[in-house]
């Protein structure tokens, strides 16, 4: 490749997506990444990383599976595209909602019934019209309010931003949809930090109750969570939160949605993150490792009560041109199969996830860090200024994520930084030394970070 010119093509042509284009202009142009191997990323000035996010949190089998590139070749061979608008459809569409709702029922069986979309954000736009229809049908079009939190991330087209709770993006672009509530978010390190836990948890539920109570109870149709919050900043909830959400949502006969698009396909040891929480969701939206990344594909699982209510309303006329795409679907089966063959998800349990767990636990003696957490294979290092506290650094509060990230990267690993943290979600596929060598660029770039920050 030619990499000054494709950089200086992409700042005259392309824009990239999440991007400040005039800081990509000072720092010219875009690290140009060319090819990757299990779970190392290579760029075109001769830089290896090792890819500490799975791509954004999707590349679950790691990179170069030539078995998914040949499921998507030979499905485009037989039959590149067709729609499911016209009573019609192709067998991997078929064969794959089987396959997720083989995977989604475990646990609870009224989870059958999978509707296909091109992404994540894509996805929760079909959820939402979905749950607010739903009710419509019901004869209770009042019920449209959706509950969510603050600082969730549900995507970025206008309904998935809408859901989200980041108000840095409610800010451009608007107006958002309305009818959506955001409420407190399950995040002890920053909003309970010292609470115990159990208290901290009521908390956060009684915000979620008090909202029920104040927009009315029967004005509202549904929750929506992601079983850990992501792009948030990986925010584990305590383990008692997710139940007693479950349990607000059947007093008030609310629909529960869990947004599993990273959480989903193995993250935290589970087929589905909701799975570890031992929770019954109505809803799910999926995408990321559904495919790991290789071909766009989303999916919603609706369970079969709703289902039922759709079928007294005729057409639902919603849908996308790649609804149902036989390439994506095929390329997400051969997917999931890999999943299955290699045992990830039972390795993410047991095996890596521990694993990465006890080495994040090296990092609590940092004089950086305030916490190291991770569950499966996801993970966040809150990087405070005084040890045993939550205090960042003081006039520079938000930086020293970026920092320490930067610091990564130059050392040869791919993270990303939220405010104040680190964050990681590793390809499923990786292994100890992986990790290992993970948690050491974090902490060598927390050292060299350190005399910056208290300067
Ligand atoms: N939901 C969650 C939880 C996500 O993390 C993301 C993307 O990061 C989305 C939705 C949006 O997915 P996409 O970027 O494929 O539209």
């Amino acid at each position: 490749y030619d990499i000054a010119e494709l950089k200086r093509l992409d700042l005259a042509h392309h824009l990239p997506a999440q991007a400040d284009y005039k800081l990509l202009e000072d720092i010219g142009g875009s690290r140009i990444i060319t090819r990757a191997e299990g779970s190392t990323i290579y760029d075109g000035e001769g830089h290896s990383l090792l890819d500490g996010m799975a791509g954004l949190w999707c590349v679950n089998v790691g990179y170069g599976r030539d078995e998914l590139a040949r499921a998507a070749y030979e499905q485009m061979l037989e039959l590149p595209y067709y729609n499911t608008f016209f009573k019609t459809v192709t067998p991997p569409p078929v064969r794959l909602a089987t396959k997720i709702a083989e995977k989604m029922s475990v646990g609870n069986p009224d989870l059958q019934h999978v509707f296909f979309n091109s992404s994540g954000s894509e996805a929760n736009d079909t959820v939402l019209r979905l749950v607010r229809y739903y009710w419509q049908l019901k004869a209770e079009p009042d019920r449209n309010i959706i509950i969510s939190r603050r600082n969730a991330y549900h995507g970025s087209t206008v309904a998935g931003m809408s859901l989200g709770g980041m108000t840095f993006m409610h800010a451009q672009g608007g107006p958002m949809v309305p009818g959506i509530e955001h409420v407190r978010q399950p995040y002890a390190f920053n909003e309970g930090f010292g609470e115990d836990p159990a208290t901290f948890t009521q908390a956060c539920v009684d915000d979620i109750e008090a909202r029920i109570l104040s927009v009315g109870p029967d004005k509202v149709a549904a929750f929506i969570g992601e079983p850990v919050q992501g792009a948030g900043g990986v925010i584990i909830p305590p383990e008692g939160y997710w139940p007693k959400v479950e349990a607000l949502c059947r007093k008030y006969g609310i629909l529960l949605i869990c947004d599993e698009v990273i959480c989903g396909f193995g993250r935290l040891g589970q087929w589905f993150g909701h799975q570890h929480y031992g929770i019954k969701p109505d809803v799910i939206a999926m995408a990321k490792g559904l495919s790991s990344g290789y071909l766009p594909i989303s999916a919603v699982g609706v369970s079969s009560k709703i289902v039922d209510v759709l079928k007294t309303g005729g057409d639902f006329v919603h849908g996308y041109t790649y609804s149902g795409h036989p390439a994506a679907a095929a390329v997400a089966l051969a997917n999931i199969e890999i999943i299955e063959r290699e045992g990830l998800v039972e390795r993410t349990r047991n095996d890596t996830g521990p694993y990465l767990a006890k080495a994040l636990k090296r990092l609590d003696a940092h004089p950086l860090v305030g916490e190291a957490r991770s569950l499966g294979l996801i993970g966040a290092v809150e990087i405070v200024a005084e040890k045993g506290t939550n205090h960042r650094f003081g006039g520079k509060e938000g930086t020293a994520g970026p920092l320490v990230r930067d610091l990564c990267i130059k050392n040869g690993l791919m993270v990303r930084g939220i405010r104040d943290s680190i964050v990681m979600c590793p390809p499923l596929i990786i292994t100890h030394e992986e990790i290992d060598r993970i948690v050491d660029i974090i902490e060598q770039s927390l050292n060299e970070a350190e005399p910056k920050l208290r300067a």
